[in-house]
């Protein structure tokens, strides 16, 4: 009886999330990350524990058969959705109903050379290696492509490394006292199901879970780069310097803006495609020059920022002149106009500072060094704090 009532219990949960992961995935335009395949998995999963509670005895071979068919099938839904959730699409269907084909044949197989009881031992013997497969998988998945969910794939680990535990126990104790053994009203069983409804509650908000932060991270990234260049924008570059003050090793940093020479010209000549090409352009050449570590940022139109980190005057003022230099002498590919586009830029640079709460009064201290080098002729770079300071080392 209490083993019934754990059972329709756990038909609920798992039917219930089953609808609540189809709800979540039409919500997700585009990248679904697996949520639809989960739902399957727990439909799945759902329809095997009806036929359990309303499928008669276990020795009842057609509906017994189709039950450990949806049985099987249902965990290897969940790693199939699991891999579209980690970014390795494969195709569900045709896997899934090839399994499901397969091992109902070879159900049948073993229930007419080996019988009834040997068909559940084969249950709980394949049940026990695919969870123990799963189990293997999630802890290397923390070291490799996981390691940001590292405690999330530990419980993970944890969790479905039980119910691989309960599979091999379930495959000795049928191989010990038979198919008396598992019977509903059995002590194992009893602990079995309790286990699972203990997992079919835990595990969906686990996944839930796991969506929202990898659609939080993707929201967080949306707001902090500039959809054209994919450059941090302004307030990506705000959250970047802080967090580099923030840390320990800190030290000061210089500020350079470039600003291309003339771009309404490129754009009136080239049209607003072309322009947005250069300006793609000049950020893929900003980011290749940069070391790794400097910040990159489109402030806006053709305006762009970089933050040199870990390096001093000397070092900051060759960042510029080699920026200047690769921008002007790379040509602009794929603006689909005949003639090929070049561009300068025009770069003002700034005195070391060591807050983000200084970074507005040095943006400003550069935007001045930076009209400075567009009135002396632009394809120049400007520092901050007076002429003697200026460089212009072409050639480098
Ligand atoms: P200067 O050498 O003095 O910097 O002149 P400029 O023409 O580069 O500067 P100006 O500020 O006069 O023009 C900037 C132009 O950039 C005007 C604007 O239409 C264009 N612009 C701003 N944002 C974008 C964008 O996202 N794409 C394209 N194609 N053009 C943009
Ligand atoms: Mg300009
Ligand atoms: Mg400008």
């Amino acid at each position: 009886m209490v083993t019934t009532v754990i059972l329709g219990m756990l038909c609920v949960y798992l039917l219930c999330f089953s609808v609540m992961f189809l709800l979540i995935s039409t919500r997700l335009n585009g990248k679904k990350m697996g949520v639809e395949v989960f739902a399957l998995g727990n439909l799945l999963l759902g329809l095997a524990y009806i036929l359990q509670l309303f499928g008669g005895p276990p020795d009842e071979v057609l509906v017994s058969v189709v039950n450990h068919t949806l049985t099987l099938s249902a965990p290897v839904v969940y790693v199939l959705g699991a891999m579209h959730f980690f970014e390795r699409p494969t195709p569900v269907l045709r896997p899934l109903l090839t399994l499901a084909a397969g091992y109902t044949v070879l159900q049948l197989l073993v229930q007419w050379l080996l019988g009834t009881e040997a068909r559940h031992a084969m249950l709980a013997a394949a049940c026990a290696s695919l969870f123990l497969a799963m189990t293997v998988a999630v802890l290397y998945g923390r070291r490799t492509f996981a390691r940001d969910l590292r405690v999330e794939m530990l419980v993970f680990a944890v969790l479905i490394g039980g119910i691989c535990i309960l599979n091999a126990m379930k495959f000795a104790v049928i191989l010990d006292g038979g198919l008396a053994a598992i019977d509903m009203s059995s002590g194992f069983q009893k602990i079995f199901y309790i286990y699972m409804s203990f997992l079919a509650t835990v595990l969906p908000p686990c996944a839930v879970w796991l969506v929202l932060r990898r659609l939080t991270d993707e929201l967080r990234n949306l707001a902090a780069h500039d959809p054209l260049t994919q450059l941090l924008n302004r307030r990506g570059l705000m959250d970047a310097l802080d967090a580099y003050f923030r840390s320990r090793t800190a030290g000061p940093v210089y500020l350079l803006i470039v600003d291309i020479d003339h771009f309404k010209r490129i754009n009136d000549t080239h049209g607003h495609k072309a322009g947005d090409r250069v300006l793609s352009h000049v950020a893929a050449v900003l980011k290749a020059t940069a070391r790794q570590g400097d910040l990159v940022c489109r402030l806006g139109g053709e305006e762009f920022v970089v933050i040199a980190l870990d390096t001093d005057s000397a070092g900051a003022q060759q960042l510029a002149e080699r920026m200047r230099a690769a921008i002007e002498h790379n040509e602009v590919a794929g603006t689909g106009v005949k003639q090929p586009i070049r561009c300068t830029a025009t770069l003002g640079a700034s005195g070391a500072f060591t807050a983000a709460q200084d970074f507005d009064a040095f943006l400003q201290q550069a935007d001045a060094a930076l009209y400075r080098g567009k009135t002396q002729g632009r394809n120049r770079v400007e520092w901050a704090g007076g002429v003697e300071r200026s460089v212009q080392m072409y050639g480098l």
